[in-house]
């Protein structure tokens, strides 16, 4: 199938997902996730009009950006260190792995620096499994209030990785308990706008993700593909 081809499916199976849910197919966006596959790879991504790629790691992205940055906007999903973060403000507009207190402050400096700023998915283990990176749940009402203050962060929702299932029915849960936890912090203004966005969904899992709220997927090897030599 062809890259084309492939976008046009996850179209029709996201529409799809939408019409089983009562949602509108124009709340949905994608992150195209390139970390798989080369430059030339995500330029033909570019080509085909999906402007939003996603990146997890530093030394994969940086050559890529150089090349591509303006044609895109990035975003950064992976495991983040502290000491990386100025190699990502100025390039990424979105981070979607936002766990921890010490991140959110050194974002806020670096962007302040620059005068520019991050929008953010704060990361949220909502599976509890111990591989996972995130905040617990019980853990993001006290996380939001501490970062209130930094201006140059924006929070725009939450993110979540749900554990890989054979049928996808089964990452529902997950994905429905992010949607419940947005919605209750919400009742509590703990953010001086809505969170309105839910990052959830990847190839394997998308549809579920969609008939549960998510507003942002992150679709990797379904939609770009993989190359074995990455
Ligand atoms: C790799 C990755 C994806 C995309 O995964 P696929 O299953 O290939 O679609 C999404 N989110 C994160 C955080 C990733 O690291």
């Amino acid at each position: 199938m062809s890259l084309k081809e492939r976008i046009e499916l996850v179209n029709t199976r996201i529409r799809q997902a939408c019409i089983r849910s009562g949602r509108q197919p124009e709340e949905i966006n994608i992150v195209a996730v390139t970390k798989y596959v080369s430059a030339e790879a995500t330029e033909a991504v570019l080509d085909q009009g999906l402007t939003h790629i996603g990146e997890n790691r530093l030394q994969v992205a940086g050559p890529k950006w150089e090349q591509l940055g303006s044609r895109g906007t990035w975003h950064f999903i992976g495991h983040l260190q502290t000491n990386k973060v100025k190699d990502v403000i100025g390039k990424f507009e979105y981070i979607h792995s936002l766990d921890r207190l010490s991140l959110a402050r050194e974002l806020e400096k670096k962007a302040a620096a620059e005068n520019t700023f991050i929008k953010a998915f704060v990361q949220v283990n909502i599976s509890g499994e111990e591989t996972k990176h995130g905040l617990a749940p019980d853990e993001v009402p006290g996380f939001l209030e501490e970062i209130g203050q930094l201006s140059h962060l924006k929070v725009i929702g939450l993110m979540t990785m749900a554990p890989f299932e054979g049928d996808p029915e089964d990452t529902r849960p997950i994905f429905r308990g992010l949607r419940e936890l947005r919605d209750q912090l919400n009742d509590k203004s703990l953010t001086d706008e809505p969170m309105m966005h839910l990052s959830m969904g990847m190839s394997n899992d998308f549809e579920v993700a969609v008939e549960e709220g998510a507003t942002w997927l992150r679709l990797g090897t379904l939609l770009v593909g993989k190359e074995e030599e990455n």
